[in-house]
């Protein structure tokens, strides 16, 4: 890591200079994020003081991670760009293509097997560009992330929502389409509206059965899944520092759940222990020297409601552990009777099929001690587990360091599936069933951020609710998700009733960390010699074609779908058994807003096409369309593309003649990859107009060659029956952002100026 410590060093040389400079800029003290903020601009000491929630700064980021569903199409991508070398350090990590199954060395065999062409591709592009190699098994991406590379008062974008994860040591970390990794990889700046600010202040102290996972519980339901848009959650207070690092990890991780840009905290002792137990002496000892820096200033903290934009105030002495689900992540409930009376009312079965623990929010060292503390107690007590465990270690050298200390042994002994070091159930690829769209009601507790319908398991039907690891196991012991462990007993296998003692385990584990092969491949000094091979037949990558720009007219285009309620990445480019084409994108779009409720009929991939009048699927209908030269629109309604940064959600649409997303608002991430991608990403001025578009609807732009920033754009929409509505539709595109869509796209744009 010695090439990292140097760059680290580096931000750091700068950092006073710049904060202060910021501070005389705005006249007043600063919170972490705007130091880190101005301390990453791209052009250098800061000269303006930008204007929250409305200007657009660019930043030159530390850092790039990819994961290896995203990473293909990003790569795809900045193989255009026409460069020998990435320009910030980058690294891939293979953890989403890896199906748990039969657990983690039959699972990792069959994942080598089945996409050993995705994995080999990933492998010898990295090498040739100069990108750090995390192989399939090393570990999910933001706990490598954790583990390795997050420093305090670092900026970070990587090619996945959960990128946010690195704020619990101290980074300003962001999840971004792969587009945008590629600008910044092609050595240009990344831009981004400078955030709002909410503050988060932490009093008390957590004990028992609450855990930091329960303070993002707490803070999803508050803020709900709207409520961080455009903002980084900036938590503080005595709660704050008296957490560990990997908890303050799971905080910042379900920031993407609230659709915060990032969360962060400021740097403290417990980020400096992880920093020297992750053997990064040199850069806790690099931190220290500008401690006073690396946090938001005492004034700030003392006086919150003055700098941040919102406060919320926690008492963790009073929170109690919870359950947030099913289906959505805002949706919380205490622990025991509160659970037992919402699930009669809704019907969520109260019988709990499985516990998975693991995923990029809780699977560190510490999540699974404590977790193994509560299984340990099944065990010793004489508890038969009432629902099945799995297990999915964060990374290679949390998974060695819990098995040498015996920790994966004693959820071994309750029959427990130790599956590979990777996202599995968390993403759909969880072969839990052979026919997911058949399978049963049903419902299961998981340590992971999101609940999304089918997300885990493709079944339409199980109801998964998100908590702790601690909870998630003393659940799956149970059998019951209104079960209290704080007030309820168990009957043991000698009837005799039993209690669940509170959870105990290690902040790091007290022998330190181990591991004997992390999984880590250096990429060569110079890959100018190494060929990367796509197979012009292969059905998993396709090497990309530019775009070709949309124009000033149009004219004719036609609804594709009018989509009712919550669409998320989930719903326009499926996951689960669509990861296998993410490098193919005409394969892919096959999946395209195959999930969307079409608001017609309320029912998802069922479009009435206006060339034939038949219904069809999406994609088919599109297809059509495009097949024709007819341009089309996609209509949705509020946080439109909330969830992931995959870019697909935006390329797909792009590649089957979608012109443009006229809709209530947008995700921030996926509102970007529309515009990378040359597409017109708009938002109706007057939201009541979403109920003016018909099935049969006709759209002319009438002063698309106008397209200036803040100036709205008119849509004329033209009904079956000949009648007119006039759609006033805003948008957020900058000068730069128009010229992407001028071009057709953000790389056409790179490759031009390259050339
Ligand atoms: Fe992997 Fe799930 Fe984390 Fe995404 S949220 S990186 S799928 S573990």
């Amino acid at each position: 890591m010695a090439f990292d410590i140097e760059m680290i060093k580096a931000v750091y040389s700068k950092f006073e200079e710049r904060v202060n400079a910021a501070k005389k800029l705005t006249g007043k003290p600063l919170t972490l994020a705007e130091k880190i903020l101005y301390a990453h601009l791209w052009d250098g000491t800061p000269e303006t003081a930008f204007q929250r929630g409305k200007d657009y700064v660019d930043f030159a980021p530390d850092r790039i991670a990819c994961q290896d569903a995203t990473a293909q199409m990003a790569l795809l991508q900045f193989m255009q760009a026409g460069k020998k070398k990435v320009a910030v350090p980058t690294t891939v990590h293979c953890d989403h293509l890896i199906q748990a199954k039969l657990g983690a060395d039959k699972d990792l065999q069959a994942a080598l097997n089945n996409s050993n062409e995705v994995f080999n591709f990933l492998e010898s592009v990295s090498n040739k560009y100069g990108i750090g190699f995390w192989k399939p098994g090393a570990g999910i991406i933001h706990q490598v992330v954790l583990e390795n590379y997050a420093f305090p008062g670092g900026m970070m974008i990587g090619t996945d929502s959960h990128t946010v994860n690195a704020g619990g040591l101290g980074m300003v970390a962001i999840g971004v389409g792969g587009a945008d990794a590629v600008d910044v990889m092609a050595g240009m700046p990344w831009e981004l509206k400078f955030p709002k600010l909410i503050g988060v202040k932490l009093t008390g102290k957590l004990s028992g059965w609450t855990a930091p996972k329960d303070v993002i519980l707490k803070v999803a339901e508050i803020l709900t899944v709207k409520g961080g848009t455009g903002a980084i959650v900036e938590y503080f207070g005595p709660g704050a520092t008296g957490m560990s690092c990997t908890g303050k990890g799971t905080i910042c991780n379900m920031g993407a759940e609230i659709g915060a840009t990032t969360s962060t905290f400021g740097y403290d002792d417990s980020m400096e222990r992880y920093l020297r137990a992750t053997d990064r002496n040199d850069v806790a000892d690099a931190a220290n020297t500008i401690k006073e820096h690396l946090t938001g200033d005492a004034e700030v903290y003392a006086n919150p409601e003055q700098y941040f934009d919102q406060v919320i105030e926690i008492n963790l002495s009073e929170l109690g552990p919870l359950l947030n689900g099913p289906f959505t992540p805002d949706l919380s409930t205490a622990v025991g009777k509160d659970m037992t009376e919402k699930a009669k009312t809704n019907e969520w079965p109260l019988q709990v099929e499985w516990g998975l623990i693991g995923s990029c929010t809780n699977s560190s060292y510490e999540d699974l001690s404590r977790a193994s503390s509560v299984a340990q107690q099944a065990l010793d007590k004489g508890l038969k587990t009432k629902a099945e465990f799995g297990i999915n270690p964060g990374s290679e050298q949390v998974r060695y360091t819990a098995e040498r200390d015996g920790i994966l042994e004693v959820f071994e002994k309750l029959d427990a599936t130790i599956f590979t070091n990777a996202c599995g159930p968390c993403i759909g690829q969880w072969g839990r069933y052979e026919d997911p769209k058949n399978a049963p009601k049903n419902s299961i507790v998981h340590s992971f951020n999101r609940n999304f319908a089918k997300r885990a398991d493709g079944n339409p039907n199980t109801h998964a609710f998100v908590a702790s690891p601690e909870l998630t196991a003393a659940i799956a012991i149970a059998g019951r998700l209104d079960f209290n462990p704080l007030t309820d007993t168990l009957i043991n296998e000698n009837g005799e009733e039993v209690m669940l003692d509170e959870p105990t385990g290690w902040e790091l584990p007290p022998k330190g960390f181990e591991v004997d092969d992390n999984g880590y491949l250096e990429p060569v000094a110079d890959g100018s010699g190494i060929d990367v091979v796509v197979d012009p037949n292969s059905e998993r990558l396709e090497l990309l074609t530019p775009f070709v720009p949309l124009g000033d007219t149009i004219k004719g285009a036609k609804l594709l779908i009018k989509a009712f309620g919550k669409c998320t990445t989930d719903h326009i480019s499926m996951a689960g058994p669509w990861l296998r084409y993410r490098g193919h994108l005409d394969n892919i779009s096959n999946n395209m807003l195959i999930g969307a409720v079409n608001a017609f009929n309320m029912k998802t991939n069922f479009v009435k096409s206006q060339l034939t009048g038949e219904y069809d699927a999406v994609p088919k209908t599109a297809r059509a369309y495009k097949a024709a030269g007819i341009k089309t629109i996609v209509v949705g309604d509020h946080n439109y593309g909330e969830g992931s940064s995959r870019e697909h959600a935006a390329m797909e649409p792009r590649h089957l003649g979608v012109a443009a997303v006229l809709v209530k608002s947008f995700a921030r991430i996926h509102e970007t990859n529309l515009k990378k991608q040359g597409m017109l990403g708009l938002t109706f001025a007057n939201e009541s107009d979403y109920d003016l578009i018909q099935e049969d609807d006709t759209f002319n732009f009438l002063d698309l060659h106008e397209f200036t920033p803040g100036k709205p754009l008119t849509i004329e929409a033209v009904h079956a029956d000949g009648s007119k509505d006039i759609i006033v539709a805003n948008h957020t595109y900058n000068e730069g952002q128009i010229e992407w869509f001028k071009e057709g796209s953000a790389l056409n744009l790179i490759k031009k100026q390259n050339a």
